[in-house]
């Protein structure tokens, strides 16, 4: 199955109580698409400036992704976002975000990005969002990535969104900001009464809950000892996840878990090195070793309990 992203193309300055970049490459459609590629061929939608040049571009070479839906826009800088880490990992604090290229931007899809199986709207304004919708066609399955930027800002206009699409992807406390509600799975059933088929909450290191056909389906993260820059984990999951279930023919409740845990599994991957330095460099074997680790981590055996 086809799939089409349409997300930012950026450079983060991070801070992590390990180190610190201040250039370096990133963006929710960046990390998707690499993270997906290793599953299926991938079309980006995205604008970056003339400040991003080939040695930028080199991330998507190599690869099967299609870089034809990246306009440059001359003499403009690419989107730039500063984040910090403390020791917990799982809470990023925005200290700048320059829109630049974005703050313009009104994607325009080709024939080749239009009618995807899979559309992915990564984090970018929820008007935007809307406006790839419009120009999609009708794929097979709509996700959906937001964060606390936009539930702040443009509340509205993702509620309007989230009425039209099939899938979102969302971290614990945007959550709790968007519903108002402490308790995560109230938040969760307030957000799929929007009228969405599947929830993905991303809790962090905690792992991931799946809302699915009245189901919750939970699994951990991968168990690291070096976690080092946890930047993109949630748009490559986002990858893996979606990747995984475009290579196959049906999305079953199994193949939806199946694609939780490969989510999972290079979303770890990702956590493990600044910006794309480890996520550009895994196989395939590596990540069919540790989702086999995932099924050790996870299994237990049936237990007979006594009366
Ligand atoms: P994640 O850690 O998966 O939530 O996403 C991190 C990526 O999102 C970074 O590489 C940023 O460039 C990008 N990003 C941060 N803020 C925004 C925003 N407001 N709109 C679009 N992308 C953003």
């Amino acid at each position: 199955m086809s799939i089409t992203v349409v997300g930012s193309v950026a450079f983060d300055a991070i801070t992590t109580p390990f180190g610190s970049v201040e250039k370096a490459l990133g963006g929710a459609a960046t990390y998707f698409s690499v993270a997906a590629s290793y599953f299926t061929p991938v079309r980006i939608v995205g604008v970056v400036g003339e400040d991003f040049g080939n040695e930028e571009m080199k991330i998507f070479e190599g690869r099967d992704i299609d870089v034809s839906g990246i306009e440059k826009v001359d003499g403009a800088k690419t989107f730039f976002w500063r984040g910090e880490y403390g020791y917990d990992l799982n809470v990023a604090h925005t200290k700048d975000t320059q829109l630049n290229v974005f703050a313009d931007f009104r994607p325009k899809l080709g024939d080749l990005h239009r009618d995807p199986d899979i559309l992915f709207l990564a984090n970018i304004d929820p008007d935007l969002q809307y406006d790839v919708l419009q120009q999609a066609g009708r794929p097979k399955l709509v996700a959906l990535d937001t964060m606390n930027y936009w539930i702040e800002s443009k509340k509205p206009s993702l509620e309007k969104l989230m009425r039209s699409i099939d899938l979102m992807l969302i971290n614990e406390a945007e959550v709790r900001q968007f519903s108002g509600e402490a308790n995560l799975i109230k938040g969760a059933k307030a957000i799929l009464s929007y009228g969405l088929d599947t929830l993905v909450v991303k809790r962090g290191e905690y792992g991931v809950l799946m809302f699915h056909d009245d189901k919750v389906f939970a699994v951990p993260a991968y168990p690291l000892e070096n976690v080092f820059d946890p930047t993109g984990a949630g748009d490559t999951f986002a990858g893996g996840f979606l990747g995984y279930l475009a290579s196959r023919k049906h999305m079953t409740e199994g193949e939806l878990r199946r694609a939780i845990i490969f989510g999972s599994v290079v979303a770890s991957y990702n956590v493990e090195a600044f910006s794309l330095d480890k996520l550009g460099k895994i196989s395939r074997p590596e990540i069919e070793a540790r989702y086999r680790a995932f099924r050790t981590l996870t299994h237990f055996d049936d237990f007979e309990l006594e009366a």
